[in-house]
């Protein structure tokens, strides 16, 4: 029995999530305590609970403290089970989070899967649909995994409503990769997308990346949808690299000057771009779960995050994985090393 203590290091959704997916893979039972320990309200929130519930199903888990509110949980899987899935959230939620719990674990099912999750698509502390569309998955199919996702319906918070579906094809395994250069850079545009929000918030987001990264013309694109998904606004920055793609997002709220939002936005999209890396912080601590999973690989990060530390140290409970950070000037390097990679045998025993 693996224990946890959720309020280590980062001490958010994350440190949970990863056990999950990780239990599920290895077949390791664990128990979480002080779950969330470091957020403003601990304990399992609704798109956590759905994160448990998910797992449970896909696993045939025996699980005790699956609660809102609980800051206890154990968790004992059995075989991972591909097929249809539906799971709602029950709120805004993030869908994505969810995804990514039981996604991983899906690839190691015997059969291909259907994962359908109702909550919120774009919300902000999460990523939003585009980044894994984008950003995540196409990295995972580097390493051999066929995933296709889709929104069904946009789900703004806090409204939430949105549906997304996924396809899961079963992996041998992953294979590991170098990603240490981005390669030549072959796009780059920005989407404001309203929904039951004024288009001048759109056109000043735009204008102020348009300023601050010298973007025109159609590389700046107003996304309008119907007012019913709304209300809602995100800003999205994303940049295509032969070997990368990368996406921001920023979130525009009642509270911000759309003119702050873009930059916010610009601060980051900068910081990357100078940085050279491959990953922005984000996509580094997602990266890291399947990277450990192919017992090696390399990437480069813009920043190090809090997030990306604990991660690694939760990982290295479960897998033969050790992670190593250096850092070379604007960038940092992550490499894996592991005595053995997981594969599919591995995880249905
Ligand atoms: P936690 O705060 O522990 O629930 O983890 C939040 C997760 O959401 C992490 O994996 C972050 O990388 C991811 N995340 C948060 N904000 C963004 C964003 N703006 N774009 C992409 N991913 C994000």
């Amino acid at each position: 029995m693996i224990e946890i203590d959720g309020s280590e290091g980062e001490g958010g959704g994350q440190v949970l999530r990863t056990a999950l997916t990780l239990s599920m893979i290895t077949g390791q039972p664990f128990r979480i305590v002080r779950i969330r320990a470091r957020r403003i309200k601990p304990g399992l929130m609704r798109q956590h609970l759905a994160a448990v519930q998910a797992a449970a199903a896909i696993s045939g888990a025996e699980v005790t403290g699956a609660q809102i509110g609980s800051t206890e949980l154990l968790f004992q899987p059995q075989a991972i089970r591909g097929g249809d899935y539906t799971f709602a959230i029950g709120s805004a939620g993030s869908c994505t989070l969810v995804l990514q719990t039981i996604l991983p674990a899906l690839l190691f099912a015997p059969v291909a899967s259907t994962v359908r999750i109702s909550g919120g698509t774009h919300n902000p502390l999460a990523p939003p649909a585009p980044f894994l569309q984008r950003a995540y998955l196409p990295v995972l199919h580097q390493m051999g995994a066929d995933v296709v996702l889709d929104v069904e319906r946009v789900g703004f918070y806090p409204a939430g409503g949105g549906v997304l579906v996924a396809r899961v094809a079963p992996c041998a395994g992953l294979a590991p990769v170098e990603l240490c250069e981005r390669g030549a850079r072959s796009a780059g545009y920005a989407e404001s997308v309203i929904a039951g929000v004024p288009l001048d918030v759109a056109t000043r987001e735009l204008e102020g990346v348009s300023s601050g990264l010298g973007w025109t013309g159609d590389d700046l694109r107003v996304v309008r949808l119907a007012p019913e998904y709304g209300p809602g606004n995100v800003l999205l920055a994303t940049i295509v690299y032969e070997h990368v793609t990368a996406v921001f997002a920023g979130f525009g709220e009642k509270s911000v000057r759309a003119e702050a939002v873009a930059k916010a936005l610009v601060g980051r999209v900068r910081r990357y771009i100078a940085s050279g890396a491959v990953a922005d912080e984000y996509l580094a601590d997602q990266l890291m779960l399947p990277f450990a999973l192919a017992g090696g690989g390399t990437f480069t990060v813009d920043k190090v995050s809090q997030h990306a530390l604990t991660n690694a140290s939760i990982i290295e409970r479960f897998l033969p994985v050790r992670f190593a950070f250096t850092q070379h000037g604007a960038r940092s390097t992550c490499a894996v090393t592991s005595a053995c990679p997981v594969s599919s045998a591995q995880a249905a025993e």
